[in-house]
This record gives C-alpha cells, sequence and structure tokens, in this order.
C-alpha cells in the first residue's frame, strides 16, 4: 500500500511512502533523531560508499524520516524520487546544480517569489550562473532568451504573488524544443491544485515551509524529479551523463537510469552542499501533508469569497485573483489547476503606498508576515518588504508595485476574514 500509485490523492496523502515502523510496529512514522547508521559490516559499508548499496549511511545524506517524505511527495507530484532540502531556497539551488556550469544561464519568469528574484538575479552570480527574466506570457521571448548555453527554464505553476497562472505546457514544449529541463516552483498550487509533470516539467521544486507543512511551524524544500528526462541526448548535463571523478568514474545516468538525478541530489549534492533536510522537519511536514487536500479545499473555497467581495469594493483598484472571471488567467485554471485557482493574490488599494501601509496596521486576523501558505490568513505589502530588494521597474514586473498588497487567504471563516479586510480597508482609506 506504501507506494500508493493507483491509489487516489486522498488516500496517497496519508499512506505514500510510509509502513509501519520494522523495528515496533509504530504506526506512525517516527522521528529517527540519530546522525548515524550501524553498518552490518566492513563489506557493507565499503558497498554503500560505493553507491553499489542503498541504505543509510549518514544523515546530512539520507534519514528513514525524511526519506518517507520524499516518497510522499514524489509520489503525490507523480514523480519518481525526490531530495529534501534544508528550505525552499536550498531545493533551487540543489535543483540547478546538477545542471549547471561556470558560465550558463536559466530563463526564468519576472513573476516569481521575491526571494527567488533575488537568488537568481544575484547569489547565483557567484557561482559563475546568471539568470535571464522574461515574461512567461509572451511565449517568443521565452523562446528567444534560451541559449546555447541554457541549461533550464523557471517559473511558479501559480506565480507570486499575484497569484498568476502559468501554462505550463506551453512552456514545456519550448524547453523539450531546447533540450533542456523545465523546473516548476510548485509552492502555490501543492500537487492537490496542480501537477506540473502532467504538463512537461522535468523537475518540480517545493517550499514545503508553506502548504505542505500548512501551519507555519518549519522550513524545508524538495525537489522531485519526473524521471523523464534523457540526460545523455545531448551533451549539456555532464555531471549526469559523464563519468563522475568524485565515485571513481560512475556515470550516473548509466548506472542509475531514470533515477540519476534524485541519486546525484543525494550522492553529490547532500554530500557536498549540505542542504539537508532535518527529521523534525520532516515529521511537521508529515503530519501537515496528511490534510493537505482537505486544506486547500477550504482555502481556495475561502480565498473565492474573499477575492469577490474585495473586487466590488469602491476601495480596491483591482484584485488579481485567477479565480475572478474578470482575470485573464481564468481560462488556465480548468487546464492548469483544476481543482482551484490557489489562495494567494494581491489586490490595489486606492491611495496607493501610504494606505498599504495602514492597511497592514490596521489588520486583526490576517498577520502581517513574510510568509504563505499558513492555516492563519496572511498579508504583506511587498513593495516594502519581501520586494524591497528590487527596482519599482522589477517590482511592477512582479506584480508587486508600491500600491499593492498580497493576502494568502487561510482556512478561518471567510466572513471574519471579510469583515476584518473591511474595517482595516476603512481605516486605510479614510
Ligand atoms: C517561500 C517560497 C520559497 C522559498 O522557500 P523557503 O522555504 O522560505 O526557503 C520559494 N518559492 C516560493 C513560491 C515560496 O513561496
Amino acid at each position: 500500500m506504501g507506494d500508493g500509485k493507483t491509489l487516489h490523492f486522498d488516500t496517497q496523502q496519508i499512506h505514500a511512502g510510509s509502513h509501519p515502523d520494522p523495528a515496533t510496529g509504530a504506526r506512525q512514522t517516527p522521528i529517527y533523531q540519530t546522525t548515524a547508521y550501524v553498518f552490518r559490516d566492513a563489506d557493507h559499508a565499503a558497498k554503500l560508499f560505493n553507491l553499489q548499496e542503498v541504505g543509510y549511511i549518514y544523515s546530512r545524506l539520507t534519514n528513514p524520516t525524511v526519506a518517507v517524505l520524499q516518497e510522499r511527495v514524489a509520489t503525490l507530484e507523480g514523480g519518481i524520487g525526490a531530495v529534501g532540502c534544508s528550505s525552499g531556497h536550498a531545493a533551487q539551488i540543489m535543483a540547478l546544480f546538477p545542471l549547471m556550469q561556470p558560465g550558463m544561464n536559466i530563463v526564468a519568469s519576472t513573476r516569481l517569489y521575491g526571494g527567488t528574484i533575488t537568488q537568481f538575479s544575484q547569489t547565483i552570480k557567484r557561482f559563475g550562473w546568471s539568470a535571464k527574466f522574461v515574461d512567461f506570457d509572451d511565449l517568443d521571448a521565452v523562446k528567444d532568451a534560451i541559449d546555447d548555453d541554457t541549461r533550464a527554464v523557471f517559473c511558479e505553476s501559480i506565480a507570486n504573488p499575484g497569484g498568476y497562472i502559468t501554462d505550463l505546457d506551453a512552456i514545456s514544449a519550448i524547453s523539450d524544443q531546447a533540450g533542456i529541463p523545465l523546473i516548476v516552483d510548485n509552492t502555490s498550487a501543492t500537487p492537490y491544485l496542480c501537477r506540473p509533470i502532467e504538463h512537461g516539467a522535468t523537475l518540480v521544486v517545493h517550499s514545503t515551509t508553506k502548504y505542505l507543512t500548512g501551519n507555519g511551524t518549519v522550513t524545508g524544500g524538495v525537489v522531485v524529479d519526473s524521471g523523464k528526462f534523457d540526460w545523455t541526448a545531448n551533451d549539456k548535463f555532464p555531471s549526469l551523463s559523464q563519468p563522475e571523478p568524485a565515485y571513481h568514474g560512475l556515470t550516473f545516468a548509466e548506472a542509475f537510469g531514470p533515477m540519476a538525478f534524485t541519486f546525484h541530489g543525494i550522492a553529490i549534492g547532500l554530500r557536498d552542499l549540505g542542504m539537508t533536510m532535518n527529521p523534525q522537519a520532516a515529521h511537521y511536514t508529515l503530519m501537515g501533508i496528511e490534510t493537505l487536500s482537505l486544506r486547500m479545499d477550504r482555502h481556495v473555497e475561502n480565498a473565492q469569497k474573499v477575492a469577490a467581495w474585495l473586487e466590488t469594493d469602491p476601495r480596491v483598484d483591482y484584485v488579481t485573483y485567477a479565480g475572478l472571471p474578470s482575470s485573464p488567467y481564468y481560462d488556465r485554471i480548468s487546464k492548469i489547476c483544476p481543482k482551484g485557482a490557489g489562495a494567494l493574490f494581491t489586490f490595489a488599494v486606492k491611495g496607493g503606498y501610504d494606505a498599504c501601509v495602514k492597511l497592514v496596521d490596521a489588520l486583526e486576523i490576517f498577520s502581517h508576515v513574510a510568509n504563505l501558505g499558513d492555516t492563519r490568513s496572511l498579508i504583506i505589502h511587498s513593495a516594502s518588504t519581501t520586494h524591497r530588494q528590487l527596482s519599482v521597474q522589477q517590482q511592477e514586473a512582479a506584480g508587486a508595485g508600491p500600491n499593492v498588497v498580497r493576502l494568502s487567504i487561510g482556512i478561518e471563516d471567510a466572513d471574519d476574514l471579510i469583515a476584518d479586510l473591511d474595517q482595516a480597508l476603512a481605516t486605510a482609506t479614510a
């Protein structure tokens, strides 16, 4: 029952990857709070270190609690393997690491989590990598941006901060044509609302900090591999297609076939970069995932009600929620995320920057935090916080201009959320 391949989502979110503990029969996945694992004998140890046998060595690489989470998320995403990481940002670096070399670039959407824009536009330069940002609704611009040194295309399924929906089928057709992988950050949608691999994604990354854990307790990330990309089809991915000196000349694509990326992620990525998920975090996230579909249904229902109310309010200029028929992305919902457009969107307040700042201070139920995907409703004024490092032009391209606030709608009572927004808007626009 553990791998749950033929089971429905609601069953998989509880069972995939978990088995009663072989030592004690414990039904819930134990937190294996251990750094190391005893080898059966010297031969066993040597085989593990040679990757000739799969097993536990040291928790920087693998841990049984984290392994259950990896298998659960891989199953829910329809992938064949996953690597747990210490945060969503760690997962992004871990997704790029096997693909990149100094001088190589990625083509990324302008509509991304603010921290991702900073990671891609500033920090990765220090590895000799770079990113070209383009509007992913302009398919010709995406095509034109890809050059001989491009090693991946990167976007979010439901994109920050406006809740825009990316036409993943159109984008994956372009990355396929170029012979490079499409990486989709599926944090805001979760595999319940969107399954990027079914739309051609090669890799799916998550900040498990958000909806997967669901209650704002731990940071974590996951990279899921579809297992569908042929790393040997061209010479662009030598880390996977050529002999690896750090493993006696083993070639990952040859030795592990469709699992090459996942094995590389653990055996090289986690071993040498060490951005490992800890078993406590995996435990909290496993708890969260058990109720994912129930929470996401409620998140979507509440977001729909709050967005519809805001749209008719005279103090509001516009609302970006893709679940509203007025959204240009409304038509993409049935194709890309048929169970709903998520619970993340922005709205523009008449009165601009000053009114936005007053609004966030006047709210009582909504918390002003740099987080999303919590059971609690959250608000942030991106321009003065998460998108502060960006120019006004970049902020506007990202949908986070100075007059805009982002909501992450929780699973409270929608009428209470609306009443809270009503009183705060009154204060903000008085
Ligand atoms: C939060 C978030 C990240 C970064 O994840 P951390 O766990 O905070 O490192 C990346 N992408 C999206 C869409 C996010 O919401």
